[in-house]
């Protein structure tokens, strides 16, 4: 059985169509296939409507978190959530919030990158998003289109990181409350690429065990940011604490270079993950 617990599609910052992310699901010899979009489940009925016969589809999202830690250094967190009820009214509330945030965060980036002469406007910006919440991927790719920069990763290095002038920051649900929130709507909480420092700061073991006290279930181990020696770490974390060790690609479609099912979840602990109680059960053969 061939495991991938963790893909992104145009519902958030994908290249794919949820049907197109079924299809390649397919093409690359997935038997189970998680659709985790950022903060969204708008993806879910497409890639269901999509699904063919021999497919199983976990319905599932990355929720978008920060942790303070007792210094005040704040680290920004994601968790997956697998098997939730979509239709919570606590979690819509604050998907809702999360939404309107992100609106009003991207139209700032535009905004001061207009006033210093880069010739890209909120509506073309939008038009790029197609539906979907606009995002820095969307403005990245307005700056390639004004000839501004090459190509997207240079809109990233150059322009929109959070160590440029650009910047914003963005406004995301306490790491704690959302496990709360993710688990009270019936769904599987697990901490998505725990130890990937190329997106910066990341947590302490502390704060690992503290988030499987509030009812964290699992822990991605196996991710394309992880090296031989964070996915040992991460796996011996997981012993310890009695968490479920997954593994995913993370996959974008062509907005990230790492093919579906790069990294996979073991067998065992996809059953392991199924036989916790959730509001909803994968669909699939
Ligand atoms: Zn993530
Ligand atoms: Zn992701």
């Amino acid at each position: 059985m061939r495991i991938d617990l963790h893909t992104h599609t145009v519902a958030s910052d994908g290249t794919d169509t949820p049907a197109e992310l079924v299809a390649a699901a397919v093409a690359a010899g997935l038997d189970v296939l998680a659709i985790t979009d950022h903060d969204t489940t708008r993806g879910w009925a497409e890639a269901l409507d999509a699904r063919p016969a021999g497919l199983t589809i976990v319905p599932g999202a990355e929720f978008s978190c920060v942790y303070y830690d007792p210094t005040g250094r704040r680290v920004s967190l994601h968790l997956l959530g697998y098997l939730f009820d979509p239709d919570d009214p606590a979690l819509r509330a604050e998907r809702s919030r999360l939404r309107e945030s992100r609106l009003v965060r991207a139209e700032e980036i535009v905004r001061r990158l207009a006033a210093d002469d880069f010739e890209i406007t909120w509506e073309q910006v939008g038009a790029l998003a197609d539906g979907a919440t606009v995002g820095r991927p969307h403005i990245a790719r307005a700056l390639v289109a004004a000839g501004v920069v090459p190509d997207v990763s240079a809109a990233f290095s150059e322009l929109l990181s959070s160590r440029g002038g650009y910047y914003v920051r963005k406004a995301d649900t306490d790491v704690f409350d959302s496990i709360g929130l993710i688990t009270a709507a019936g769904g599987l909480p697990v901490f998505a690429h725990p130890i990937a420092r190329r997106r910066g700061p990341v947590v302490g073991d502390e704060v690992v065990a503290a988030m499987a006290a509030a009812g964290l279930v699992g822990l991605e181990v196996n991710h394309p940011d992880h090296d031989a020696d964070d996915r040992e770490h991460a796996a011996g974390l997981a012993r310890d604490l009695g968490l479920i060790g997954t593994g995913s690609s993370d996959y974008h479609g062509t907005n990230k270079t790492t093919r579906l099912a790069a990294c996979t979840t073991d067998p065992e602990a996809y059953e392991r993950l199924l036989a916790l109680p959730a509001a909803r059960a994968p669909v699939g053969p």
